[in-house]
């Protein structure tokens, strides 16, 4: 699937769009979510554009892949998530329900968070 610079998330980076940012360095922003799952609910994006964690691990740079994951973990930790524990998540392409077509990872905290997986919808 073609990158579409028009995405939410590419008009949040390039500031058309405002956010609820929680960290930005070089290669990475987070932020909070519009719709939050979890009292503590942080979408972290990297500032190149890939599509989705399929992309980004094919395409990515070793220094914005580390960069992401070092960041990931310092947010958490951070965001006191480390402390009592959270859950990432990273949703690819049609199964996955993936609604933004800019990969992000969800870090989820602040409750105990059940589950991993739900049941698959009937059918
Ligand atoms: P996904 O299904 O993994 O693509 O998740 C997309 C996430 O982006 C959802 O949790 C939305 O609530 C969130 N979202 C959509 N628009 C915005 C926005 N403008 N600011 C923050 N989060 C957003």
């Amino acid at each position: 699937m073609a990158y579409d610079p028009n995405n939410i998330f590419a008009r949040i980076l390039r500031g058309e769009i405002p956010c609820r940012k929680v960290y930005e360095d070089e290669h990475v922003l987070a932020f909070h979510d519009i719709n939050p799952q979890a009292p503590t609910h942080i979408l972290v994006i990297p500032k190149g554009a890939y599509v989705s964690l399929d992309d980004f691990s094919e395409r990515a740079s070793d220094r914005e892949l580390s960069a992401f994951l070092r960041a990931l973990g310092r947010i958490a930790r951070e965001q006191g998530a480390a402390r009592t524990g959270y859950r990432v998540l990273a949703n690819h392409g049609r199964d996955a329900r993936q609604e933004v077509p800019h990969f992000h990872v969800h870090i989820f905290a602040g409750r105990d968070l059940g589950r991993m997986i739900g049941k698959a919808p009937s059918g």
